[in-house]
């Protein structure tokens, strides 16, 4: 068995590595970039290497340093995780060319599934199903586009060295080939360095259906049955389940036997992944799946399989790397269950999945279910990396109690001031369609702006929040406004005086709102946590958050007032000014830029007019309702 494995990787995967080489008593290395100094997969590691500056190219995909790296702190093999460096077949070379012990295939069977032309070949030399298409070498547009004719529209036009959904164009006319097919090899020539592409059939009601397989050094193929991952954002996995619903046994049979032929077919060793397209519009029929590729490492979305069959992948890696035969027959593996796992991610869907870095001042993950993460509270997101924040994976004995628990799970997700798609995932899980299991690749782009709608609190978490801040108001001076008070009113949610019906003027997320209040509101058991900062308060609420704050009655109220005064809603730092007194603006522009509760807020004018007045400077502290610039209309 190795004894000690260096894992050229970053995040969830190499904390996931290290957990099973730990238990396995296997010494592990970790490798760190500028960015990942303090990350939690070099405090979890039991040695660590600095290996340069923080972009990937410069650090994690500088194969030299990797290797240095290990040959200098003695460890014995390579782990690649997923990404970076570990599709490619001239590292995977250069590492066993070191003496050392490459955790993945043989670098030919990399490249033999590299290309997907090539891949495509192969698979039908060994008679595996392809989706039908053009493989030719004549890449002349004539040719190309006479052959998606020949194809049949709509058509997809894919980069052979395409990969991470990038290099793709669907065409639904011929008249639209030409453009698409040049935009098409303007990416893949960017991306990957290569135009060449191939044409295949575009699948209506595509499903992505994928099955885990593994070899070993003995010439032994398993799979370990199939994953769906149909729920996709441009080409992009986002929710992933094992097993595949609407899969009966005969298709189960029929394409697990399909994805051992192709590991067979390229002589695999180690853990890889057959993915194929269903054409789903009549469920899923054997002689409607075909192959679309082979992921020649260990994938993201592995958990899923390790839940259903109860086997850990990353210790058969490293038992395969060892010489040892596979440690389960094929009639040793069964399907227990359901499982389902959730990309968390620091981003936005509200304002397009911007990505949303910075430091997790505040991280609470649920408790109960497997979390594969790479970082702690506190942490950061750093611009470099893929902004995933955690993968949260369910299991249960049925299709339905694994995404309740999986749906449940994300509304407890709590994160601040970094923006997540927590409550996005929720709603996935909760649309009927997905719970009847029958979503296509297309179902997010279909619903986007209804999966991607700017969340609001609820009813319920307004009046308490009206009731918690108009108190914390009313009582500041009172002896119960004591912050050891507070705190049992947060938690318990009680008042001791009930004050009389009456409208209390809050500011959610910077929008004015106004709410009436009666009595103790309660706000439900949905909420765990609310985090005061000055002014505002944040509240959790099923996967969002969102921050409140008092809006003072007295005095100006904040906003726009009639006379082109622009008023800060609340105390906060202005972080931009985008104007100067005398400037010529159009309605809707940006003048100021405030941060308060870590959030931005750009105040913008009401009207087309010239900047009169102007009291704002970068880094100055204001209060709210304070004057910071006043526009004066055009006549
Ligand atoms: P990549 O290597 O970039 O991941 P794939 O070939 O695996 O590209 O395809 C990625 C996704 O694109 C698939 O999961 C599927 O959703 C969609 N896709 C691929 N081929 C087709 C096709 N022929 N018809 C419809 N959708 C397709």
């Amino acid at each position: 068995m190795i004894e000690s494995l260096l894992i050229a990787n970053r995040g969830e995967i190499a904390c996931r590595i290290i957990r099973t080489a730990r238990a396995m008593g296997v010494r592990t290395v970790a490798v760190y970039s500028d960015a990942d100094a303090k990350a939690l997969h070099v405090r979890q590691a039991d040695e660590a290497v600095h290996i340069g500056p923080s972009p990937a190219r410069e650090s994690y995909l500088v194969g030299e340093k990797i290797i240095a790296a290990a040959l200098a702190t003695g460890a014995e093999a390579i782990h690649p995780g997923y990404g970076f460096l570990s599709e490619n077949a001239d590292f995977a070379q250069s590492v066993i060319d070191a003496g050392l012990i490459w955790v993945g295939p043989n670098p030919d069977s990399i490249r033999a599934m590299g290309l997907k032309d090539a891949a495509k070949e192969r698979m039908i030399a060994a008679g595996v199903p392809v989706t039908p298409g053009y493989l030719g070498a004549d890449q002349s547009p004539d040719r190309l586009a006479a052959e998606a004719t020949v194809v049949g529209y709509p058509v997809l036009i894919k980069a052979v060295a395409g990969g991470g959904g990038k290099g793709m164009r669907r065409v639904d006319d011929a008249a639209d080939f030409a453009d698409a097919l040049q935009s098409c090899q303007r990416e893949a020539v960017s991306s990957f360095g290569n135009t060449d592409v191939l044409i295949e059939k575009y699948i209506l009601s595509p499903r992505h259906i994928e099955v885990q397989v593994f070899g070993d050094k003995h010439g032994n193929v398993v799979h370990l049955f199939e994953r769906d991952c149909s729920l996709q954002r441009r080409h992009q996995k986002v929710i992933e389940e094992a097993p595949a619903p609407g899969m009966d046994d005969a298709t189960r049979a029929s394409i697990c036997d399909a994805a051992v032929k192709a590991a067979k077919a390229v002589d695999y060793v180690g853990a890889g992944t057959i993915e194929f397209i269903a054409d789903a519009s009549e469920g899923l029929r054997a002689d409607r799946i075909w192959f679309m590729e082979m992921n020649t490492r260990l994938q993201v979305e592995h958990p899923v399989t390790e839940e259903i069959t109860g086997q850990d992948l990353v210790e058969w890696q490293l038992r395969v790397a060892s010489g040892e035969p596979l440690p389960k027959r094929q009639d040793e593996l069964s399907i227990d269950g359901w499982a389902m796992e959730a990309r968390l991610y620091a981003e936005n869907p509200a304002t397009g999945f911007l990505p949303s870095t910075g430091p997790l001042d505040h991280l609470a993950l649920p408790d109960h279910q497997r979390i594969e993460t790479g970082v702690a509270e506190r942490d950061v997101i750093s611009p470099f990396y893929d902004p995933m924040i955690a993968k949260i994976v369910s299991h249960g004995d049925t299709r339905i109690a694994a995404i309740e628990d999986l749906s449940i799970a994300c509304k407890q997700v709590e994160c601040e001031p970094v923006k997540t798609n927590a409550w996005f995932l929720a709603r996935l899980l909760d649309r009927s369609e997905f719970k009847a299991g029958i979503v296509t690749t297309g179902f997010i782009g279909e619903h986007i702006d209804d999966l991607c709608s700017q969340p609001r609190p609820s009813n319920a978490l307004l009046q308490y929040a009206a009731d918690d801040i108009a108190f914390v108001d009313d009582n500041m001076s009172a002896p119960w406004g004591s912050p050891i008070f507070e705190l049992t009113k947060a938690r318990f949610g009680f008042r001791l005086n009930a004050s009389p019906r009456r409208d209390v003027s809050l500011l959610v997320d910077f929008v004015p709102e106004s709410v009436e209040v009666g009595d103790h509101a309660i706000w439900n058991d949905r909420a765990r946590t609310s985090i005061r900062d000055g002014a505002a308060t944040t509240y959790f609420e099923d996967g969002a958050a969102f921050v409140i704050a008092f809006r003072r009655a007295s005095g100006a109220a904040a906003g726009i007032a009639a006379d082109g005064s622009i008023l800060s809603p609340m105390p906060g730092r202005i972080i931009a000014v985008e104007v100067a007194e005398g400037d010529a603006v159009a309605k809707g522009q940006k003048l100021v830029t405030l941060e308060a509760m870590k959030m931005e807020h750009s105040l913008v004018a009401p009207f087309d007019g010239t900047v009169e007045a102007l009291n704002a400077v970068v880094g100055g502290q204001v209060s709210e309702g304070a004057t910071l610039v006043k526009i004066g209309k055009l006549e």
